[in-house]
Order: structure tokens, then sequence, then C-alpha cells
């Protein structure tokens, strides 16, 4: 079987969850996944400026735009850029990156192998992972260093020293009209605002670590792969994936509306949700 790192760390935090979205291919239906379209745009503008492809983060962000237009909400751009501006401005921006989203595959047992993508390598020949986060950054860093992905890539790769480069989203929007103000918040206006508001406290939305993987966590990280890859085996065998029913996941969990519910696969979505076309959607093989 081939899995992803982000599937075997989806697998831990509730197995149901991994099948409702990896094996039966649902994705919950909403139009409003801002975090994701702000990530993975923050992602393509430091991979941008970082290769070279563009000079600085202006010129990456109306690149992106121009190739595929943004879908989301005006002001979310606008956010997102005065961020990324705000970075530029405080320095903050790698220069050079080379080996640009470079696959991997890495195959850890005769029937299991592990695949992904690495975001890019610094010049030091460390590999570099860039992250947007909603959360606090320590918040952020306490379970990030706990995801399967950093043993992965660094078993994958040989590389052993991983830069984690991230960015908080701030929780800002424009202000609304209101008695004293005749229209809302012009956007350019609210552009300075955030950019003012990132800048007085960088330390709170930018933070990079560098992270030093040890012999000892190679090899806990590859056993934990091996028996998670063979835990998915066997709930997909016996067709039973439990549910985590935890105070700490399902208050957050996208895929709560299908917990009580007995969907199990078929054309239509159930409401609320849709089918993602993807390769392996219905079953998993453990010849693939
Ligand atoms: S609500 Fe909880 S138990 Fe249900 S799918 Fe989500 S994480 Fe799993």
């Amino acid at each position: 079987m081939i899995v992803s790192h982000s599937q075997l760390d989806k697998f831990r935090v509730c197995h149901w969850v991994y099948y409702v979205k990896y094996v039966l291919g649902l994705e919950p239906d909403r139009e409003d996944d801002t975090a994701r379209r702000l990530g993975t745009f923050a992602h393509d503008v430091y991979q941008a400026v970082g290769s070279g492809a563009a000079p600085d983060v202006h010129a990456a962000a109306l690149a992106l735009i121009d190739a595929s237009p943004w879908i989301g909400e005006e002001h979310e751009f606008v956010s997102i850029l005065a961020v990324l501006e705000a970075r530029q401005q405080l320095g903050l921006i790698r220069p050079e990156i080379k080996d640009i989203e470079k696959q991997f595959m890495l195959r850890l047992a005769p029937e299991i192998m592990v695949t992904g993508y690495t975001d890019g390598t610094l010049p030091t020949g460390d590999l570099i992972e860039f992250k947007t986060t909603g959360q606090d950054l320590g918040q952020y860093f306490r379970f990030a260093l706990k995801s399967l992905q950093l043993p992965i890539y660094a078993l994958a790769t040989g590389r052993l020293t991983i830069t984690l480069d991230v960015t908080r989203r701030p929780a800002l929007r424009p202000k609304s009209e209101c008695k004293t103000r005749k229209a809302g918040e012009p956007m350019a206006e609210f552009g300075d605002r955030v950019k003012a508001v990132v800048m007085a406290e960088p330390d709170k939305y930018f933070q990079s670590r560098r992270v030093q993987l040890l012999a000892c966590d190679i090899e806990r990280a590859r056993a934990e792969v091996i028996q998670t890859a063979n835990e998915i085996w066997r709930c997909n065998e016996a067709g039973v994936w439990p549910r985590s029913a935890s105070w700490a996941t399902c208050p957050r969990c996208a895929y709560e509306g299908l917990c009580e519910v007995n969907y199990s696969g078929g054309e239509f979505a159930p409401p609320g949700y849709k089918l993602e076309e993807r390769e392996g959607r219905h079953g998993i093989s453990k010849n693939q």
C-alpha cells in the first residue's frame, strides 16, 4: 500500500476520519476553506521567491492570481498579502531554495511505500517546510513535532536537519459599516492595519525552528509508520474503522456530521459533503 504522512497522521487521530476521507473520498463541501486556501497561497509565494521565479512577494502574489484567479473573499487576499509584505519588510523571506516540491517514494517494508513532496532545500543543505496556521505558534510547534512528517522526510532524503518555517495568520477582518463610518473599511486601509499589527509583534506571527532529528527519532518513526500502515490494512480487511470520540478532536472535526450516519460509500455524497475523484478511493490494495 502507498500512504502519505498526512494519511498516517489522520489515521492516528481518528480511524473513522481516515475511512471517510481516504477510502470513501468524501470532503466537506464548503467554499469557506479559507485556511487551506491561504496556506497554499503563502506556501506558493515563498517557493516562487525562494526559487528566484519572482523578485519579491508582491510580484509572486500577482503572478499566482494571474495564473489562477483568487476564489475567496477580497479581504482574505488583502490580509495574506499584507502578512507576506510585512515578512519581506522584516527581512524574513528566504531568498535561496533549491529542489522545490521534490517527490519521494520511500519503501519501509515489502508492502509499505510512503510518498510525499518536500518543500525545498536551503543552501545549508537543510530541508525546509513552510507552514501557515491560525493557531498560537507555541501550540503549533508542540503538535507539529509529534507528526510523522519530519522523520519521514528525514528517512526519505537522508537529511536529519529540517527547518520548520511557520507563519501565523492574524484573526483580523475589515471593520464593518457603523454609525461613525458610512462605508466599511477600505481594503487599502485594512491591508495597512494588518501589516502594522503583524510588524508590531513579529515573533507572534513568524517563527522558524531548526529541528535536529536523531537516529533514535528516525528508528522510532520507522517503527510507528510500519505499525500504523499495518493497522490501516487490518481496519480495511475487517471493514471496521473505530471512532476516536475524543474531546480533543471531535469538537473541531470536519467529519462530525458523518459520525452517526450509516453511510458506506456510493456514487452520491451525503448532504454537506462532496466526493473527491481520487485513485484508490474505493479501497486499499496491499499490492499497490
Ligand atoms: S467527530 Fe470525532 S469520532 Fe467522529 S469522525 Fe470526527 S474525530 Fe472521529
